[in-house]
């Protein structure tokens, strides 16, 4: 009897202490939630406070997602102001100082990589320049993605030093993963060396830069702004004389204007997932990345 006893108290004493034991962390996004189950393993329960088929420009800031962030181990975030217009309200609704910008508790991924398009000359949000310290979108990119779950392995190993080795021998894992699909990518990419496209937001600039397709143009003339019919005469133009096909755009996008475009042009709209969980075959980070090369390439091929 007293055994039994002992055994169920030591069971009730165990399960929170098996719940507790994982690091709660909460990402902005999907693509960083992706990164940060793939180095956390088991060891950490993971939630994305946007989804994947959601503008990451534009989240509702629900007071459900601060009860979210009351009780994170971590907070990640993209930063370059991504998020600027709904983190910063919920993280002082959440009352947790820890995960405050440069809070031991809050990663902002940018810091791990090399920011693309930082505008030059005079920056005004206010006339459509949503990214005034450069292009937030860096996870097209593998090898940003690499970058970035090293920090997230760096930082969950201080916050949690008896998983260090873990996160470390995952990180490289994934890394290894990434590298091979890269040198996969790029031998199907390469005869395709720069073709033109056409992109909506200025969602595609890492993307680019590792595919060696080439933007034309967008469709909004600043990030942001929505696109004036004589620009998008421009466009078709443009398409009409170098033979632009593809006119690429995330799923949470209105296409409206690419539409037309491709229309004129006698292109194509390519649809595409903005992040991780934007598609039902984008599953994971790689499915991700490896959906983006199908869907563009065979749109330039
Ligand atoms: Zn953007």
């Amino acid at each position: 009897m007293r055994t039994s006893l002992m055994l169920l108290l030591a069971s009730l004493l165990a399960a929170p202490m098996t719940a507790s034991a994982a690091l709660r962390v909460v990402t902005t996004t999907e693509g960083l939630a992706a990164l940060a189950r793939e180095v956390g393993g088991d060891r950490v329960a993971v939630e994305s406070l946007s989804r994947g088929v959601q503008d990451p420009h534009f989240v509702d800031a629900n007071p459900i997602l601060a009860v979210k962030l009351r009780d994170a181990d971590l907070l990640v975030d993209v930063g370059l102001e991504l998020e600027i217009g709904w983190l910063p309200p919920l993280v002082n609704q959440s009352r947790n100082t820890a995960i405050q910008p440069g809070g031991p508790r809050r990663l902002t991924a940018a810091a791990a990589v090399t920011v693309l398009d930082v505008p030059t000359g005079v920056v005004d949000r206010s006339r459509g320049d949503l990214h005034p310290g450069g292009n937030p979108h860096f996870l097209t990119d593998p090898r940003r993605g690499v970058q970035v779950a090293r920090a997230i392995a760096a930082r969950l190993a201080e916050l949690d030093p008896p998983g260090a080795a873990s996160y470390q021998a995952r990180a490289t894992a994934l890394s290894t993963r990434l590298d091979a699909a890269l040198a996969r990518w790029k031998g199907q990419l390469q005869p395709l060396a720069g073709r033109k496209i056409f992109v909506h937001h200025r969602t595609l600039s890492y993307f680019l830069d590792w595919t060696g397709l080439v933007s034309a143009g967008e469709m909004e003339p600043r990030p942001g702004t929505p696109p004036p019919s004589s620009h998008l005469a421009d466009l078709v133009t443009l398409a009409r004389q170098q033979g632009i096909k593809a006119c690429v755009v995330e799923n949470y996008y209105d296409s409206k204007s690419d539409e037309l475009v491709a229309r004129l042009a006698g292109g194509a709209v390519v649809k595409i997932p903005g992040d991780v969980g934007g598609d039902p075959a984008a599953s994971t980070y790689e499915a991700w990345l490896d959906l983006l090369v199908q869907r563009i390439s065979a749109a330039v091929r």
